[in-house]
């Protein structure tokens, strides 16, 4: 009697669940063998056949079919890409990263030979790279440099669904690059177009009435349930309907919960954790978050083999929706909810916003659920709530602040925007923001007599870097503040995953350790003197572990800042320090960031200084206690209340200099 009978009734049971738990670890046979059990694999000639008729082909198949690890394979083995490179971009870096070294194992060689991967501030690609998985923003920034895409031969246009703003620029980018290369004599640009999801007669039409080709998919039978009633803590009910099921599943039935971010997730993990520490008579709980800011060595965990008698419960964000397959989940519990950016055309700033999924993105939810068997999917909302879902995610572009497509667009030659060949046009008056947003930075400026924008100068060398054009102001700014090398470490600092370890039982050290990073000049200077701190003792790593400093992550800083400076190393600038005087930096942010100024009301909140919304100070901010008059802010969120993430104390004077005009008519169109 006791536990480890238990234990012992419930062992044989999860292999039956779970195929993942057989002896043997990728060999190279059984890898081969997997690829062969792909639904895709009996459609293999088919594809390339079609692949060598036509220019342009559009691909259609179930999430896990096998489109993104095997289709770039078969086209290599075919010949198809002619000794030329092929790119296959991905949305996110996380899903390039895995499903590059995925398919290096495949080839039983090491990443960055004949396959690679290239993110931003990541380059893991040599001369004899011929499958090479890149996001799509990082083609877009080669294009820029190479319009015509000269070095690669196909280029796969993964993830299509997800219509981020970058793939959306790429289908008009590739396009003319298709086109020019034609009408130049130039060998042939094959574009491939992958989705997941059925609407594809928009992609046909718009690559020229391109082919598409379906693949079969398998898909075991999935029972939906609905909740009764609405329910108006989706987080409380999501943990409810876990421990349910972790009741009465046996082990090996894995779960996959959708949630929406980050802080979501760590504390729901954390809760999970705390709530099945007490629990007899269940299988071990093996808890994993997983969404796009997660160090990628802790993603790669997700797909680690569930030791036997445990449950592996998967926390992701949209990121487990088409982009990556984890094995063995039985159980999807679907909160109905996403993160998404949100453009505010009044205030000019994207916000993360939690906000209703789409039809489309649920449905992809719920065949997570039924790769490996059949399986159940819990929908935490009712169905007619469901039924008023819209269909669609709307594309990104129709949604976000476009100032850093634009200016790409403006760097590629392409001077009229407006009249560019989007697949979905976004708004004309986003368009037109953008292009105002970028006149105040300087990067476009007005033809005398004419309302042709012009790229500048500055305009050039923002467009240089792989940054919101309002970072890469605030670096050509530093220049002349004679800060740039405490700026380069700051934004460095800012394009990293966040530094900060807040270890949940050691709560009180760690924000104990924290302190002495602490500015009252706020978040920007902590971040300088965290960067400062890790210098001086050459990066240790025992120095990191001390001080609940994460040292991956703070090395990728390095890295990233490491590459800043040599853009800047490129533009001829000087580089400059400020040492001790603190101050010149933040004059510095003022002046790259006085669209993003907030300032204490009477009432004691704080109001945007150009459009007065109400924000508030993220309790993780060094500011949090502090009511400072003015501040700016590098990050905005929003979940219960709209909060400052990343903020700096400034003086409204400064802002007033860097942009006069910029405030004067804010104000009065506020008065008119
Ligand atoms: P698709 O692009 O059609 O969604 P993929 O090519 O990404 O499909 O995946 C095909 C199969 O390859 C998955 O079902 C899974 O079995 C396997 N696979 C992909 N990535 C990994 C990984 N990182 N670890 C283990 N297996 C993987
Ligand atoms: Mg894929």
């Amino acid at each position: 009697f006791g536990p480890p009978e238990k234990k012992q009734k419930l062992n044989p049971i999860q292999f039956n669940f779970n195929s993942q738990n057989g002896p043997k670890k990728n060999s190279f046979e059984e890898l081969r063998d997997a690829r062969r059990a792909l639904p895709i694999f009996s459609a293999k000639h088919k594809i390339v056949s079609e692949i060598k008729k036509f220019p342009s082909a559009i691909v259609i198949g179930e999430t896990g079919s096998g489109k993104t690890t095997q289709i770039p394979q078969y086209l290599l083995e075919a010949g198809v890409h002619q000794n030329a490179i092929i790119a296959i971009t991905q949305p996110r870096r996380v899903a390039a990263i895995s499903v590059s070294q995925r398919v290096a194992l495949e080839k039983n060689t090491t990443i960055g030979s004949l396959v690679g991967y290239c993110v931003r501030f990541e380059d893991v690609t040599s001369a004899g790279t011929k499958l090479k998985f890149m996001t799509d923003g990082m083609l877009l920034r080669e294009s820029i440099l190479d319009p015509t895409l000269t070095r690669y031969s196909i280029i796969i246009l993964d993830e299509a669904h997800e219509r981020t703003i970058n793939t959306d620029v790429l289908f008009g980018v590739v396009k003319a690059a298709q086109r020019r290369r034609l009408k130049t004599g130039q060998k042939l640009l094959k574009i491939i177009v992958m989705s997941a999801t059925m609407d594809v007669d928009h992609f046909s039409e718009y690559f020229n009435k391109a082919p598409v080709l379906y693949l079969e998919g398998r898909q075991y039978p999935i029972q939906v349930m609905h909740t009764k009633e609405p329910q108006s803590d989706y987080l409380f009910a999501s943990l409810i309907t876990l421990f349910q099921i972790h009741k009465e599943a046996p082990a090996g039935d894995d779960i996959l919960i959708f949630l929406t971010g980050q802080e979501e997730i760590e504390s729901a993990v954390k809760t999970i954790k705390d709530l099945a520490r007490d629990l007899k008579d269940v299988p071990q709980l093996v808890v994993l978050p997983l969404y796009a800011a997660l160090p990628s060595q802790t993603q790669i965990k997700v797909f680690a083999k569930t030791p036997p008698g445990h449950r592996k419960v998967v926390v992701a964000t949209n990121i487990a929706e088409t982009s990556i397959t984890i094995h063995g989940i039985k159980y999807v519990i679907d909160s109905g909810m996403v993160k998404a950016k949100v453009y505010n055309p009044h205030s000019g700033l994207d916000l993360l916003k939690v906000v209703t999924a789409s039809k489309a993105q649920v449905l992809q939810r719920t065949g997570r659920a039924g790769r490996e068997a059949p399986g159940v999917c819990y929908r935490l909302f009712t169905e007619s709530e469901f039924q008023n879902m819209s269909t669609n995610t709307v594309p990104e572009i129709q949604r976000c602040n476009l100032a850093s497509v634009v200016l790409q667009l403006m760097a590629l030659g392409i001077s009229d925007v407006l009249t560019f060949d989007f697949m979905d046009k976004p708004a004309p008056e986003s368009i037109n923001a953008a292009l105002e947003e970028l006149v105040i930075l300087g990067a476009l400026e007005r033809q005398v007599n004419s309302d042709i924008l012009k790229l500048t100068p500055l305009g050039k060398q923002m467009a240089a870097f792989p940054l919101d054009p309002r970072f890469s102001k605030v670096i050509l700014l530093a220049k002349d503040y004679d800060c740039l090398e405490e700026i380069l470490s700051i934004i460095a600092m800012l394009s990293a995953e966040s530094v900060l370890v807040s270890v949940s039982n050691k709560r009180k050290e760690c924000l104990e350790s924290h302190q002495k990073f602490m500015s009252s000049e706020g978040d920007h200077i902590m971040l300088l003197n965290i960067y400062r701190a890790y210098k001086s003792v050459n990066g240790n790593k025992s120095w990191c572990f001390d001080n609940f400093i994460n040292s991956t992550n703070m090395h990728n800083a390095q890295e990233i800042r490491k590459q800043l400076r040599e853009i800047c190393e490129r533009n001829n600038m000087t580089f400059t320090s400020c040492g001790r005087d603190t101050t010149t930096i933040r004059k510095c942010l003022a002046a790259g960031f006085f669209m993003n100024a907030a300032e204490l009301s009477k009432e004691g909140d704080f109001l945007t200084m150009t459009t007065r919304t109400k924000v508030s100070i993220h309790p993780s901010s060094a500011l949090f206690q502090c009511k400072p008059a003015c501040v700016v802010f590098t990050e905005l969120v929003k979940t219960t209340k709209c909060y400052m993430r990343t903020l700096s104390v400034v003086d409204p004077d400064w802002l007033y200099e860097a942009a006069p005009s910029y405030f004067k008519r804010k104000k009065t169109s506020a008065i008119s």
